[in-house]
């Protein structure tokens, strides 16, 4: 990627797309060009076309996408395939029809089977049933991946796919209905540690195990194998470890400065209780994430703050 390459960030106001954009303007590159979606509706196929007929678009990351909490997939199941399946269709498509050099597909680690055995390596795949609550989500991601092969094999594109583990950082949600679980501590920690609360609630037993990624290192490793990989297999990015949620609840309590109890709701669902991935194949070629979780938690704290007391919300 020379520096002067017009590199289109799709999605650059999501948490995967912003950390793209800061990583690539780090790295020096000058001319990165993204919309809005008010902007550019990336499930028109004729706004995407003239999206890309009018700029002259080298790279690709495509970080677009529909995204939620379980509470959204199962509420919403035919707007998640519709509308991801139409947005990465029509930016993959106009990719190759406008000779993009290079795009790099977004995909998730939900798209691996549900039982599938721990830490998940890309090679399961398609291994067996994916989880119900998320399967239009997850076929729909499974299609893009799919899509950049087919591509690749009939028209020699160089369309590539990585699956990040769950991610954390900066335009994270911390809506406590619908986020995941590490913005919700964080906000429930912040909010017992000012309002002085006995205790804080935790979900389920604590005992599940979760592997956390900083969005920034997940960055890192997008613009590293658009940079290095050119291959066909999909490739996971994670931290290759995993924690405790009760591990993770005390650094965030730790972090935040609260002292009160820690209380486990035994009538919330812990849900799998193992969630990790294998990154052999990325560590293999040469990168490492580098962002500590207690680092990655500090940093997502000050950034939750600056939101809170900056918008008043
Ligand atoms: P998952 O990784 O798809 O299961 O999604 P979550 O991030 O929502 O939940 C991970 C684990 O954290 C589950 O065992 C939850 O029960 C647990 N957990 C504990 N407290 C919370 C909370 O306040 N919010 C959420 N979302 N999960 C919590």
């Amino acid at each position: 990627m020379d520096k002067d390459c017009t590199i289109y960030v799709a999605g650059h106001r999501g948490l995967v797309g912003s950390a793209l954009v800061r990583r690539l303007k780090e790295q020096g590159y000058g001319r990165i060009v993204h919309q809005t979606s008010s902007e550019l509706d990336l499930r028109d196929r004729d706004q995407v076309e003239r999206w890309f007929s009018e700029q002259s678009i080298d790279y690709v990351f495509l970080a677009a996408a529909k995204v939620g909490g379980i509470a959204a997939n199962q509420d919403f199941p035919a707007d998640f395939i519709r509308d991801n399946l139409l947005i990465q269709t029509n930016v993959i498509d106009a990719a190759y029809r406008h000779n993009v050099k290079k795009l790099l597909f977004l995909g998730s680690t939900c798209i691996y089977p549900k039982l599938a055995p721990q830490p998940m390596r890309e090679q399961d795949l398609l291994g067996g049933p994916l989880e119900p609550s998320n399967e239009p989500y997850a076929v729909a991601k499974i299609t893009g991946i799919k899509m950049c092969q087919a591509y690749n094999r009939q028209y020699g594109t160089r369309f590539i796919s990585v699956m990040p583990t769950n991610l954390y950082g900066p335009q994270d949600n911390f809506d406590l209905h619908t986020s995941h679980v590490l913005p919700a501590l964080i906000r429930k920690f912040h909010d017992a540690m000012v309002s002085n609360a006995a205790s804080v609630e935790v979900w389920g037993s604590g005992e599940p195990k979760r592997e956390f990624l900083h969005s920034d290192d997940l960055a890192d490793a997008c613009v590293f194998l658009m940079k290095n990989y050119g291959g066909d297999e999909i490739v996971n990015v994670g931290w290759g470890k995993d924690i405790k949620i009760s591990e993770l609840a005390a650094l965030i309590g730790r972090i935040v400065g609260y002292e009160g109890d820690i209380v486990y709701d035994r009538t919330k669902p812990d849900g799998t209780p193992r969630k990790l991935v294998d990154v052999s194949r990325l560590t293999e070629m040469g990168w490492q994430a580098r962002i500590t979780l207690e680092e990655g938690l500090r940093r997502t704290y000050q950034d939750y703050l600056k939101e809170i007391y900056h918008t008043g919300g």
